[in-house]
């Protein structure tokens, strides 16, 4: 993903007055500032790289529209997925949507019964498939490995083309994107008027940070630390090698979950403000996913570490991830790629933060989604709508506040 095509490093005179500021142009600004547009805003995306590698770049891009639980996260996946098959068409991009079979391989020791009793919670239970069956529809699985699978069809984006679709679009409404790193808040008093960033202030009547699993230490950094946290996940690009997959595979049960319970425990949060803190032992989720462009991301280690650029032993995590693929799919084990590591924010009770943050006036949240992408158009066009003057009936229950007792 490069952002490069569409920058504009605005001169002095042409920075006005935004109705808007959006801290971070990974999937979750790009989505905001398309939809604040979309209701009339004037908006400005400060992105501090080019060639953003964060999580957006190397997500598997899964819409887990199967996976709502409550009625709030049904109706969201539900319309999100709607939304998700027009979303080429409104943005005049290929956003590379599909749909495809996410197959869930159980390893021959571990307790598939439990994992069917926690898919009877979700709206579309995945169904079980025997050895035989899972080998049928996945050719590159092991049946050494596995007792069975359970197996759900999903859709799939490319993320980094739907960011840049929803950047371009938002570019021909007027708005506009800048690269420079924000480095604090202008403030005028309780009010925050705009961002000093490394090319300048920018002035605008509110700020989002939609900076991801940076969110946390730059809230911190201004002075208004909120309770969002962040994982280090790793994982292995394949570039197209021969080998095609014909579905996502994800080993079950999804390790993630735990590791972001553990890390937020009560007695955690006065390791999240020393550096260097491991917050739970690190957690792979073993997994293999295909792209339209024939690459092919695996993975997924993820760790929870206090400081945001903590160090990560990329050998021995690469070694690590290869060798708990190749147990699953043989073929995959061995294709040379290239490690990459990004941070993914999550909040303790997996809603995202949506909403101002407390403390001060005009500085806004919009980040903390554990798997943002099949809700995230349509939480964006809800918040926008909001702000323009519609109250949404989901959106109370999303605000920052309500994790802060
Ligand atoms: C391997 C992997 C697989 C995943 N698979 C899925 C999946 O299948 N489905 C799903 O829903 N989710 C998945 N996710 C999670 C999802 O991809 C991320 O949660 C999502 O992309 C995060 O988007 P974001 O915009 O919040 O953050 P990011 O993409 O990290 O973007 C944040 C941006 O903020 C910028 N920034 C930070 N600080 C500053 C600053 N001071 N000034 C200016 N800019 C700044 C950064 O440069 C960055 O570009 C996956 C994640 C990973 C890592």
């Amino acid at each position: 993903m490069t952002l490069t095509p569409r920058l504009q490093t605005l001169p002095p005179q042409a920075r006005s007055l935004y109705d808007w500021i959006i801290v971070g142009g990974g999937i979750t600004g790009a989505a905001l500032g398309y939809e604040l547009t979309q209701v009339g805003c004037s908006v400005l995306v400060v992105e501090r790289s080019p060639t953003p590698a964060n999580a957006t770049r190397y997500s598997y891009g899964g819409l887990a529209n199967w996976a709502g639980t409550s009625p709030l996260t049904r109706d969201l996946c539900e319309t999100g997925m709607a939304r998700h098959r027009r979303l080429s068409e409104e943005l005049e991009a290929d956003t590379q949507f599909r749909e495809i079979p996410l197959v869930m391989p159980i390893a021959t020791d571990a307790d598939a019964a439990a994992v069917a009793a926690d898919f009877q919670t979700v709206a579309q239970p995945p169904q079980w498939l025997s050895r035989t069956e899972a080998c049928d529809l996945e050719p590159l699985l092991n049946p050494a490995a596995i007792s069975g699978a359970f197996v759900v069809t999903q859709g799939q984006i490319a993320p980094d083309r739907l960011t840049d679709a929803y950047l371009q679009a938002m570019g021909r409404q007027g708005g506009q994107v800048a690269i420079a790193t924000v480095q604090a808040l202008v403030q005028r008093s309780a009010q925050v008027t705009g961002v000093m960033t490394s090319a300048g202030a920018w002035y605008g009547a509110n700020v989002v940070i939609c900076a991801g699993g940076w969110s946390r230490q730059l809230l911190k950094q201004f002075g208004f630390p909120m309770p969002i946290y962040f994982t280090h996940a790793e994982m292995v690009e394949l570039p197209p090698a021969g080998v095609s997959l014909r579905t996502m595979v994800m080993t079950a049960p999804l390790q993630r979950p735990a590791l972001e319970m553990a890390a937020t425990a009560p007695d955690r949060a006065a390791a999240w403000e020393n550096p260097d803190q491991e917050l739970a032992p690190p957690v792979l989720d073993a997994g293999a996913v295909p792209f339209q462009d024939g690459t092919i991301r695996i993975g997924q280690l993820s760790r929870a570490l206090s400081h945001p650029v903590a160090m990560v032993a990329a050998a021995a995590s690469e070694a690590a991830i290869r060798q708990a693929v190749e147990q699953v799919l043989p073929a995959l084990g061995g294709v040379p790629g290239t490690w990459h590591h990004c941070l993914v924010a999550f909040s303790r009770d997996r809603l995202p933060l949506i909403g101002p943050v407390p403390g001060v006036e005009g500085l806004h949240l919009f980040s903390g989604f554990s798997t943002p992408l099949v809700v995230l158009p349509t939480l964006a066009q809800r918040y926008a709508r909001q702000i323009a003057g519609t109250p949404d009936p989901w959106l109370p229950q999303m605000t920052p506040d309500r994790l802060l007792s």
